[in-house]
């Protein structure tokens, strides 16, 4: 879809964010090296955007080796870990001829790079990837061994990576705990770099994060629980924010019902705004009556929270305006971002920020601040 350049939303992707974040990682785990993890083109921020405000990370993770490609065609010259490693074998010379490190976790992969080997000249990083109980990717502990043992001996560098299923959990298995006793026993005498920690470990499991850490996130100034509460005091700033304008207003008498399924009746005389933003642009359908929009003041000073009022539809939702009596066609609102936690629509939506943020649109414009 080519961007709307009259419909009145936007996102904006402030980069002075991103370098806060990314300075508040580093004050939280100073003896770590940080992957910034910016799959999904940045968790829906853009590349551009991320490379424009974590250039000062000491590498990019990612999924796609098309971005590792962008990211080396608009001259990023540092490290690349390609964070599921290569889909295809044919992918294998692209890959050491952009420089990327690579994690591997199935024996396909070693397969492939053993076979590989004996080309001259290549350097490539490899990060080991363990499953020490998440059982999504990795080799379970009686492989993890003889992987590395065959890598090692072909004259990959390796070093030791895990992921944790529950870093923002208490009481669900497996524990960090866990994790990091299965991962400290499989790599025991193997000597080489380490790599575990994810957002929610870099702020509440500070003692098992190894050489590398792997933030995602965070960076963005999301929750990794999806409760904004949680990480209110590591002072992180939302990157993204999504705005619209109120296009339109509607007088309901008592009794009447908004949208499709009537699903708000008006509980007295009352104003419904009506904004430029629906499903279509990436607003959750499922988010509940309730969930907040923050509306500019007239004089543009402030602002108020109106709650969702109504399902939301293909290109609009609704809002109570009634915390808001001088709202008008034209006025300014905040679907997400610093007034608005996307964290907060997430929890009225039954999902999580994570999913909100890569999921906006092609035709929402993008501005990078
Ligand atoms: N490392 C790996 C292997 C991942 O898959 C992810 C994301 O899911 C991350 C790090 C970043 O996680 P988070 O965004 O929770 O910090």
């Amino acid at each position: 879809a080519i961007p709307s350049i009259n419909r009145p939303i936007s996102a904006v992707i402030d980069t002075k964010a991103f370098r806060h974040n990314l300075n508040r990682i580093r004050e939280l785990a100073p003896e770590s090296k940080v992957w910034s993890v910016i799959k999904a083109k940045g968790y829906g921020h853009t590349l551009e955007a991320a490379l424009q405000g974590l250039g000062a990370t000491d590498g990019f993770a990612l999924l796609d080796i098309a971005d590792a490609q962008w990211l080396r065609d608009h001259d990023w010259n540092g490290r690349i870990l390609l964070l599921e490693g290569l889909f295809h074998q044919a992918e294998l010379e692209r890959a050491v001829a952009l420089g990327c490190d690579m994690v591997v976790h199935s024996e396909k992969q070693v397969a492939w790079l053993e076979s590989y080997a004996n080309h001259a000249g290549h350097s490539i990083n490899i990060f080991l990837k363990l499953n020490s109980g998440m059982n999504r990717l990795g080799f379970r502990p009686e492989q993890y061994r003889n992987a590395f043992h065959v890598l090692h001996s072909a004259g990959y560098r390796l070093h030791h990576m895990t992921h944790f299923a529950n870093a923002d959990q208490v009481d669900r298995y497996p524990s960090v705990g866990e994790q990091v006793d299965c991962f400290e026993q499989a790599i025991q005498g193997l000597e080489a770099a380490t790599s575990l920690g994810n957002s929610a470990a870099i702020l509440w499991h500070r003692n098992y994060l190894g050489d590398w850490i792997r933030p995602g996130i965070m960076l963005y100034g999301v929750s990794p629980t999806g409760v904004f509460a949680d990480i209110v005091r590591s002072d992180l700033q939302a990157v993204m924010t999504l705005n619209s304008e109120i296009i339109d207003i509607q007088h309901l008498k008592k009794g009447e019902h908004v949208g499709y399924g009537g699903r708000f009746e008006a509980p007295e005389d009352m104003k419904i705004g009506v904004i430029a933003c629906g499903y279509a642009d990436g607003y959750p359908r499922q988010a509940s009556d309730g969930t907040p929009v923050w509306v500019q003041s007239a004089g543009g000073d402030g602002g108020v929270i109106c709650p969702v009022a109504g399902q939301v539809s293909m290109d609009m939702i609704t809002i109570d305006l009634r915390g808001a009596p001088q709202a008008m066609i034209g006025s300014k609102v905040e679907l997400w971002g610093n007034e608005v936690p996307v964290d907060d629509v997430a929890h009225m939506s039954g999902t999580i920020g994570y999913e909100l943020i890569c999921a906006l649109t092609a035709r929402v414009p993008v501005a990078v601040t």
